[in-house]
């Protein structure tokens, strides 16, 4: 159960690898000044609820608009940036600023949707999140539930009873727990089990082999939907891009999707525009589904 970061990962290591080494330390030295230069912004992809159509959250996902390379994506900076250690400082610029743009969209009589928030596995175990959660909703004034945490797997193998017991009081605070890119790390069903989380995320890759072709192709898509529904947690599939997908998914009860086919992720304005035409936006697609 693993290809699915590899090209991601390559991608980067090349990246990594091929710079020279100056290169490298002004890259790193660039990305320690970014977050006080405010270089870091926020992209915003619906959620979608597969039964109505309307759009019931949004993951927040970083970007790095580099003052001379343009923007740089999240798959060349975060590795980067845990391994220089400035993935705390990162980490928290970006939980506070998904939580002050989801308040600031409610005050302006958007509706109300949930933000999910990426924690790399180090944030989780050497930042104490619940503290940093908790100050960062009091600071902002948003309501817990409009919160979600997305780990991933990876997580499971660090120390289980901590990691429980952090998730737990995450969850009695009232925030939503979901594991991302499930299926390609080495996570152990049972301890999937003993964990206090609210869905799984299918990672993209078992969603990109669905062509609506060959069944063998929907054979992990398939079993990832119905050990969720099993466990009782809510599941989403991330990169939906087409019409196959979508209604492969709807016929297997999936609850929610993200995916190109509704929306890239979008620059705050734009995302801003989305929600001011109403959660119901994409009902119609549903249904000429
Ligand atoms: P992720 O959390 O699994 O996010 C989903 C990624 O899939 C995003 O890439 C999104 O743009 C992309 N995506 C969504 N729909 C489609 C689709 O239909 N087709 C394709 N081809 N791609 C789609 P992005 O924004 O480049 O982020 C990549 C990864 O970087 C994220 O994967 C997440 O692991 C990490 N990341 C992003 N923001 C943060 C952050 O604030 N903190 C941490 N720790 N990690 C982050
Ligand atoms: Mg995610
Ligand atoms: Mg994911
Ligand atoms: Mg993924």
């Amino acid at each position: 159960l693993s290809h699915a970061k590899e090209s991601g990962r390559n991608r980067c290591r090349f990246y990594t690898d091929d710079m020279d080494n100056s290169g490298r330390i002004e890259m790193e030295n660039a990305l320690r000044k970014a977050v006080d230069r405010g270089e870091l912004i926020l992209h915003y992809q619906p959620k979608v609820d597969l039964a109505t159509g309307k759009m019931v959250g949004m993951e927040a996902l970083v970007r790095w608009e580099h003052p001379t390379k343009g923007q740089i994506p999240p798959y060349v900076f975060i590795p980067l940036a845990e391994e220089i250690g400035m993935i705390g400082p990162i980490g928290e610029w970006v939980l506070r600023e998904a939580c002050r743009q989801n308040k600031q969209w409610q005050d302006q009589g958007l509706p109300a949707l949930c933000v999910a928030v990426n924690l790399s596995v180090s944030q989780f175990q050497y930042g104490n999140i619940v503290e940093q959660v908790k100050a960062a909703l009091a600071d902002t004034g948003l309501d817990a539930e409009w919160l979600e945490l997305e780990i991933t797997e990876s997580i499971i193998i660090q120390d289980t009873e901590k990691v429980i017991s952090t998730l737990r009081d995450l969850q009695m605070m009232g925030i939503r727990i979901a594991i991302d890119d499930f299926g390609t790390g080495y996570s152990s069903l049972s301890y999937l089990k003993k964990l206090p989380i609210d869905s799984l995320k299918i990672d993209r890759s078992f969603v990109k082999d669905i062509t609506g072709e060959l069944e063998e192709e929907e054979t992990i898509a398939k079993a990832v939907i119905s050990l969720a529904q099993s466990l009782k947690l809510r599941v989403v599939a991330e990169g939906v891009e087409t019409e196959a997908q979508l209604h492969f998914l709807m016929c297997q009860n999936c609850d929610m999707m993200q995916g190109y086919y509704f929306s890239r992720p979008l620059p705050v304005e734009e995302f801003a525009q989305l929600l001011a035409s109403g959660r119901d936006l994409f009902a119609g697609v549903r249904v000429n589904a």
